[in-house]
């Protein structure tokens, strides 16, 4: 690790002009990925500002009803909310889906957000990376791959994004409030994390000195009966191999409503709107899901190691789309 000056932000004002005057610096909230990477030399900031103890830790209702979550709030509080439960399971469930409880209790709702891919190459300054190093390569392409993207790469980065909760906030429309300064602004969830590109070193739409304030989460009635599934290799404190979450309303035999995210399968979380359109109208049936499925992964392709990905990814959506129609619960 190198050597870094701790600096104690008093308000978000405050952060954000120290950001602002020292452009190596980064934001630290509960460090539950940033310590990682500043151990193994990914990060080397010159500064690191302490944001830990701002005001951004309450979950607020809204008059309209949405539900504004502080950056700083934990990942257990968030998951553990009555409201969160009550309206919005899949996202509580998808928190509970990722890390182990004493990372919860530590990780914020913002740095979950940030957090950034567990490509293996990413985190060995062995191998070139372009996301640690722009323009050095990307072995992970024609390397050891399984994890790794089927939607949205590109030749200059494979790498997905890691978060469970990311994906459940993409499905129910979450907004994400930044301010910076030049003031406040809302990024829609879905538009807030970017595709590798030629750019595979800017995970988000973030800019310079921007910090994020807290998550709104809309009124959403479909969503109460929403699901959360997660497939991996061992069935806790694992990455997704795919991951789904699916919410889905059903008026007599007819589909009213339905949202539909996969994770595990790109560098953002996956909003498949085009499965959603198909579904709208539809019966809610096994064929219905099954085609929805295949319009979700049309755009696949496939590395040396994943292909697998594609089959798994249609079967979850399946189970998850037929699993929220029968009501939600455990997937
Ligand atoms: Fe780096 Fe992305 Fe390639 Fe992984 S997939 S080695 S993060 S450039």
């Amino acid at each position: 690790m190198k050597n870094f000056t701790y600096t104690r932000a008093v308000s978000p004002k405050d952060a954000i002009q120290k950001s602002v005057a020292d452009p190596d610096a980064l934001f630290i909230g509960g460090g539950t990925n940033l310590v990682d990477r500043l151990k193994a030399f990914l990060d080397q900031p010159s500064q690191l500002i302490d944001i830990s103890r701002l005001q951004m830790q309450s979950i607020e209702k809204l008059p309209n009803g949405a539900l504004r979550v502080g950056a700083l709030v934990s990942n257990t509080a968030l998951a553990d909310h009555p409201e969160v439960k009550r309206n919005y399971p899949m996202l509580s469930r998808s928190i509970l889906a990722g890390a182990s409880q004493q990372i919860r209790n530590v990780a914020t709702v913002g740095g979950n957000i940030l957090q950034r891919t567990r490509c293996s190459y990413y985190y060995d300054t062995a191998f070139a990376c372009n996301k640690r190093q722009p323009g050095s390569g990307c072995p992970a392409a024609t390397g050891i791959n399984r994890m790794h993207a089927i939607l949205g790469a590109s030749d200059q980065c494979v790498a997905v994004n890691p978060s469970d909760m990311c994906v459940a906030l993409a499905a129910i429309d979450a907004v994400v409030e930044v301010e910076g300064t030049r003031g406040k602004r809302q990024i829609p969830f879905v538009n807030f994390h970017r595709l590798p590109d030629n750019t595979p070193q800017q995970d988000s739409n973030l800019q310079p000195g921007e910090l994020i304030t807290a998550v709104i989460l809309p009124p959403l009635p479909v969503a109460k009966s929403g699901v959360y599934l997660k497939l991996r290799d061992r069935t806790s404190y694992s990455f997704a191999l795919v991951s789904v979450a699916a919410a889905i309303e059903v008026t007599g035999d007819k589909i009213k409503d339905v949202r539909l995210a996969m994770g595990g399968v790109a560098h953002k979380p996956w909003r498949a709107m085009d499965a959603e359109k198909y579904l709208v109208g539809k019966s809610a049936d096994i064929d219905s899901f099954t085609q929805a499925a295949n319009i979700a992964l049309q755009g696949a392709k496939p590395l040396a190691h994943n292909g697998f990905k594609i089959e798994m990814t249609k079967r979850a959506i399946r189970r998850a789309l037929m699993v929220s129609a029968q009501g939600g619960g455990i997937v």
